[in-house]
């Protein structure tokens, strides 16, 4: 029996896309294939149906930047802003402790916990092929990216045939539903510029490969005032403890020894609820967390 045949699409623009995705409502978007295909391990590969395939799409691939912000393009594939990480690093300071405390102020174009968590994802060839889109909008895994945009107050654009909105990279992966409605495409990540003088990317390899435990651990400061802190984990969900971070906020640095404890103290209350967390993973976020807080404190 012959093979069902597959339509595959290469919308030009968003009215060609949309309009073929209202005549195909079944259609799948097509990044760089390795989630949809990559795991599948076998000769022949299933693949959609009907696919609709990005790469035309010129718009997608673009990298803007405004006094505010980096615009990505959800096309853009996870090499490509390595790259570009590497050309603004020298311009940004260290991360010890002794930098936190005399950083200059100068925002390097891609966060370097951005850079870091891209570096460790799979292997070279895997990141040239695979997008920025297609790891946040993998409806099979939470992957990596999902941390340091949360992590950083990403924005994600997601665009349908009539509509356009923005919604927090937090809210995104953190709602516990599908955020992306039917024929919705996320489009563009919008990252504030802004410069954090202490920041630490914590990979935990777990037993499944494509499900890592992620800690990030941001902090700012101005004139010694602790002005900005954030602590995100992520494993199958992403965990961000605003109340911890109010402890902190304000307060002159270093943190006395009082302070930091009241911290990890609040982060262990926090996780203690939580049974979706196994023991080892409290464990490693306390003792990765509370390295870091006692490094800001005297
Ligand atoms: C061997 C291996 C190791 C890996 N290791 C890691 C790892 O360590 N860390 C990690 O984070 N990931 C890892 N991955 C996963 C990899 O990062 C993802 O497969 C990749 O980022 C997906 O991007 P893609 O462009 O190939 O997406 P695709 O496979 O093309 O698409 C993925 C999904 O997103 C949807 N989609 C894509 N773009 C859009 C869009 N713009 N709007 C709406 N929906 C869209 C597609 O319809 C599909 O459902 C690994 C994968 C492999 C195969």
């Amino acid at each position: 029996m012959d093979a069902p045949l597959n339509h595959i699409f290469f919308p030009i623009s968003f009215n060609e896309l949309f309009s073929t995705w209202d005549h195909f409502p079944e259609a799948v978007p097509y990044a760089g294939g390795t989630d949809l295909i990559g795991r599948q391990g076998k000769n022949i590969i299933n693949l959609p149906k009907v696919i609709l395939c990005l790469d035309k799409l010129a718009e997608l691939h673009r990298v803007t930047r405004t006094e505010q912000y980096l615009e990505i393009g959800s096309m853009v594939n996870l090499n490509t802003l390595i790259r570009l990480g590497k050309i603004s690093r020298s311009a940004e300071t260290g991360n010890g402790r002794k930098d936190f405390l005399a950083a200059e102020k100068t925002p390097a174009i891609v966060p370097k916990i951005l850079s870091t968590c891209l570096e460790n994802i799979a292997g070279i060839q895997l990141r040239n092929t695979a997008t920025i889109g297609g790891n946040i909008c993998s409806a099979s895994y939470l992957y990596d990216l999902a941390a340091p945009f949360t992590a950083l107050d990403a924005q994600y654009e997601l665009r349908s045939a009539n509509t356009s909105r923005w919604v927090s990279a937090l809210w995104f992966h953190s709602s516990g539903e599908r955020v992306l409605e039917s024929q919705e495409l996320l489009t563009r990540v919008r990252l504030p510029l802004y410069q954090w003088d202490y920041s630490i990317y914590k990979k935990f390899r777990n037993d499944d490969l494509f499900s890592n435990e992620i800690l990030i651990f941001l902090a700012k400061a101005q004139k010694n005032i602790l002005t900005d802190i954030k602590v995100v984990y992520k494993a199958n969900t992403i965990l961000r403890n605003k109340n911890g971070e109010d402890i902190l906020n304000g307060k002159i640095l270093p943190l006395s020894r009082k302070m930091a404890l009241d911290f990890l103290q609040n982060w262990q209350d926090f996780l203690g609820n939580r049974s979706d967390i196994t023991e080892f993973s409290k464990n490693a976020i306390i003792s990765n967390i509370e390295e870091n807080v006692f490094i800001l404190s005297e």
